[in-house]
C-alpha cells in the first residue's frame, strides 16, 4: 500500500511529467517516454558497460592490409573482453579502466607504453591519466621514461599521493618509492616507431603527415555500483620537443570522469582538445542540459530527466557537438564516453577510430573504420 509520502511523490512526478510534456511538447512525448523507462535504472538499462580506443586518424581499408587490421581488431577486442569481465564479475570501473588499457599498453599496436611514438631526440616519453567519477579522484603523470605501465602509475599518484599530476624524473621517483620496477629504455624501442621519426627528420615532415593517425589508447567504464571511470595513456605525437605534452594526461581535456554526467576519454591532436578542454566540456554540457531539464520542470532532477536525455540522443550530439569545435578550431580525432545509463558512444571527426564497447546486454563489438558500428552521430546503442 502506498503511504502518504508515496502519493505525494506520485502526485510529484505526475506534475513533472506533465511540465515536462508541456515545455518540450515540440520535441517528442515526453510522458510516454517517462512512462517507457519506468525502470530506467532497472532492466531496461545496461547494468554496466565499457568503451575504449586505441586512438582516431586516416584509416580506411584502402591503406590497411586485411592481416593488418586482423590484428588490430584482435588487439582490441584483448583490451574489451579484459575489462568487460572485470565488470562481469562485479568489478569497479575503475579496475576495468586498467585492465582494458593494460594490454594495449603492452601492445606494439597503440602509441602507449610499449609501442610509444619517439621524441625529437629519440626518447619516449610517456603520459597517463586516469579519473575516478565518484569523487572526482584523479591521478596523471607525463614525461615518464622508466615505467612499462604508466596507467598504473597514474592511479598511485591517485590513491597514494596528496597530488594530481607529477612530471619526469619526480614521477619516476614516485614509481620507485611505490615498488615500481625501472623499465629500461630498449623496451620502448620499436623500429616502426623509429622509422617515423627518421622519415620525419629526413622529408620535413610534421607529426600528422608521418602518422596519419593517433594512436593513443583509452577506456571508459560504467561499473554495477553506478560508477564511471576513465583512463588515457599515450607517448604523444612523433617528434615531440621541448617537453611538450598533450591532451593525454591533463584532466579535463583528454581524460574526464564524473558519476553526474559521464566518463570520457579522447585521443587526437592534444593541442586542440586542450584548447577546448573537450573531455569535460563534454560533461559539463550534459550536467547542464539535465539541470536545465529539472529547473524546467520544477522538479530535482530525477531518473526521468536522464530518461529525456537519452531518448533525445543528448549524449552524442553533446559529444559531436565538442568534437566540432575541435574541427572548427583546426584540429582532429575522437572521444569515447559511457553514461550513468550506461550507454557507449563514440564520436570522432577522422576517417576512422580503432575502437571498442561492451554492455552487460550482449553488445560487444570492435571496429576501425567510419561508418562501421558506433562511428559516429546518431549511433546511440539502443540496448
Ligand atoms: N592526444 C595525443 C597527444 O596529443 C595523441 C594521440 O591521441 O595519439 O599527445
Amino acid at each position: 500500500m502506498m503511504g502518504a509520502s508515496g502519493l505525494v511523490m506520485q502526485a510529484m512526478k505526475t506534475q513533472i511529467i506533465a511540465a515536462l510534456a508541456a515545455t518540450f511538447a515540440f520535441l517528442a512525448p515526453v510522458a510516454a517516454i517517462a512512462d517507457n523507462h519506468a525502470d530506467e535504472h532497472g532492466e531496461d538499462a545496461p547494468r554496466w558497460s565499457i568503451a575504449i580506443h586505441g586512438g582516431a586518424g586516416t584509416l580506411s581499408p584502402d591503406n590497411m592490409t586485411p592481416e593488418r587490421r586482423a590484428e588490430y581488431e584482435a588487439a582490441l577486442q584483448v583490451a574489451l573482453d579484459a575489462g568487460a569481465q572485470v565488470l562481469k564479475n562485479g568489478g569497479t570501473a575503475m579496475e576495468a579502466v586498467q585492465a582494458a588499457i593494460l594490454p594495449m599498453e603492452d601492445s606494439e599496436l597503440f602509441n602507449a607504453g610499449r609501442g610509444a611514438v619517439f621524441t625529437w631526440e629519440g626518447e619516449n616519453e610517456l603520459d597517463a591519466s586516469i579519473m575516478d567519477g565518484r569523487d572526482r579522484s584523479a591521478g596523471a603523470v607525463t614525461g615518464v621514461t622508466t615505467v612499462r605501465n604508466p596507467i598504473l602509475l597514474a592511479d598511485k599518484v591517485r590513491t597514494e599521493s596528496p597530488h594530481v599530476f607529477l612530471m619526469g624524473e619526480g614521477a619516476e621517483q614516485f614509481a620507485v618509492e611505490q615498488g615500481f620496477d625501472v623499465t629500461p629504455p630498449e623496451y620502448f624501442y620499436t623500429q616502426r616507431r623509429m622509422d617515423s621519426l627518421e622519415r620525419m627528420k629526413a622529408e620535413a615532415l610534421s607529426s600528422l603527415d608521418v602518422d596519419h593517425k593517433f594512436g593513443t589508447v583509452g577506456a571508459v567504464a560504467l561499473d554495477s555500483q553506478g560508477n564511471l571511470a576513465a583512463g588515457t595513456s599515450t607517448g604523444g605525437m612523433t617528434g615531440k620537443r621541448w617537453g611538450r605534452i598533450g591532451d593525454a594526461p591533463v584532466i579535463g581535456a583528454g581524460t574526464y570522469a564524473d558519476n553526474r554526467s559521464c566518463a570520457v576519454s579522447a585521443t587526437g591532436w592534444g593541442e586542440y582538445f586542450i584548447r577546448v578542454g573537450v573531455a569535460q566540456e563534454i560533461c559539463t554540457r550534459l550536467r547542464m542540459t539535465l539541470y536545465r531539464e529539472a529547473y524546467a520542470s520544477g522538479g530535482d532532477l530525477n531518473d526521468q530527466h536522464r530518461a529525456w536525455m537519452r531518448e533525445q540522443g543528448v549524449v552524442q550530439k553533446a559529444a559531436d557537438a565538442v568534437m566540432a569545435e575541435v574541427k572548427e578550431l583546426g584540429g582532429d580525432g575522437g572521444v569515447i564516453l559511457v553514461t550513468p545509463d550506461g550507454d557507449a558512444l563514440f564520436s570522432f571527426n577522422t576517417t576512422g577510430m580503432y575502437r571498442g564497447r561492451a554492455t552487460s546486454d550482449g553488445v560487444n563489438e570492435v571496429a576501425i573504420f567510419g561508418g562501421e558500428e558506433g562511428s559516429g552521430t546518431g549511433n546511440t546503442p539502443d540496448h
